[in-house]
């Protein structure tokens, strides 16, 4: 086989050797309509290993396995009457449902839980690449882990290199955030992380059910890790208070948000007004990234107001400032 941590073009034949690759136990990165994954063969207890090395990524937190739909769901975990309705309203989509597991899936795969995380992607390459290789496909982003997720082929290439037998370019990501999580086991949906399928349009379709913080934290193991980080320090702004441009004071730093930042604070280095909310999900991990690689030595963001896919964002920026 030839060299690895290529970046190829998401064509027929590439997608081909791709699955080849999934079905012999190696890792391929995708394009998802959230963020790029690091694939291998969910089954496979092997492969899985491999994420988990290549990423850096700790062991007691379980991956995501996606799946071409409900019908290959349902040969890996029971699903339930509040399950099969988020199914039908947003599959495929950016909703991983966590429903009890019914074996097939490998404890690594699960963190060793007895639940496994489902999610069928909204985006043709992937759904070619899990119709092609036969088997569900175990995904987390394709970053080193902690760092900020990849919403291109050219971050993964940055994060994870020669670690990745195959990476496929499918451009840049839509959504440009990790899939909302929700815990489906007791009937209800509880949000274990916000995403782009927001609290309002999950309230719609079922019951939620709450959960402090220490409750999420015990069932998704993921928010207990630093993640989303940049090398160089955060501030986040909320819209009123100066402390965090008094910070900058001196120091060449980056801004972004959908508001203007005070103008009698000095001159950012670099700055970007999304237009929408939608617009800073799309674009704020690659923008961290960005920022970053411009040798600044601090990025302020200002926080959005809760609720919708503010939610989402408010949580990606303060896990990535902690
Ligand atoms: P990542 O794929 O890196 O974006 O992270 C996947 C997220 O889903 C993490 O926050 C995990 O903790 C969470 N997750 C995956 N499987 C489960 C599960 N069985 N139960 C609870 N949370 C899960
Ligand atoms: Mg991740």
């Amino acid at each position: 086989m030839t060299a690895k941590g290529r970046i190829v073009p998401a064509t027929e034949e590439y997608l081909m050797e791709a699955s080849l690759i999934i079905r012999r136990g190696g890792l391929v990165a995708f394009p998802t309509e959230t963020v790029y994954g690091l694939g291998a063969n969910a089954l496979d207890s092997g492969a899985v290993k491999g994420i988990f090395a290549a990423k850096g990524r700790p062991q007691d937190n379980p991956l995501i396995v996606h799946v071409s739909g409900a019908r290959q769901a349902a040969e890996y975990a029971e699903v339930g009457e509040c399950a099969l309705k988020l199914m039908d309203s947003f599959w495929p989509g950016p909703l991983s449902i966590v429903l009890y597991s019914t074996g097939g899936v490998p404890d690594v795969t699960r963190a060793g839980l007895d639940t496994v995380a489902l999610r069928v992607p909204r985006h043709p390459v992937a759904l070619s690449l899990i119709e092609k290789s036969g088997v569900p496909i175990a995904a987390p982003s394709a970053n080193r882990s902690g760092r900020p997720s990849p919403t291109s082929a050219g971050a993964v290439a940055d994060d994870l290199g020669s670690a990745v037998d195959l990476i496929i370019d499918g451009g840049p990501t839509f959504v440009g955030l990790e899939s909302t999580v929700v815990d489906a086991t007791r009937g209800s949906a509880a949000i274990l992380r916000p995403g782009c399928v927001t609290r309002e349009m999950l309230a719609r379709v079922v019951g939620l059910s709450g959960g402090g913080c220490g409750e999420i934290a015990h069932r998704s193991p993921g928010t207990r890790h630093r993640h989303y980080a940049p090398d160089i320090p955060l501030f986040l702004w909320d819209g009123t208070d100066r402390a965090p441009f008094r910070e900058a004071s001196g120091l060449k730093w980056c801004y972004m948000g959908t508001r203007t930042p005070p103008r009698d604070i000095g001159t950012p280095h670099r700055e970007i007004i999304f237009s929408s909310l939608g617009e800073y999900a799309r674009g704020l991990f690659a923008r961290l990234r960005e920022f970053e690689a411009s040798g600044a030595e601090m990025i302020i963001a200002q926080i959005p107001e809760e609720g919708g896919i503010g939610s989402a964002i408010r949580n990606r920026l303060g896990r990535a400032a902690e």
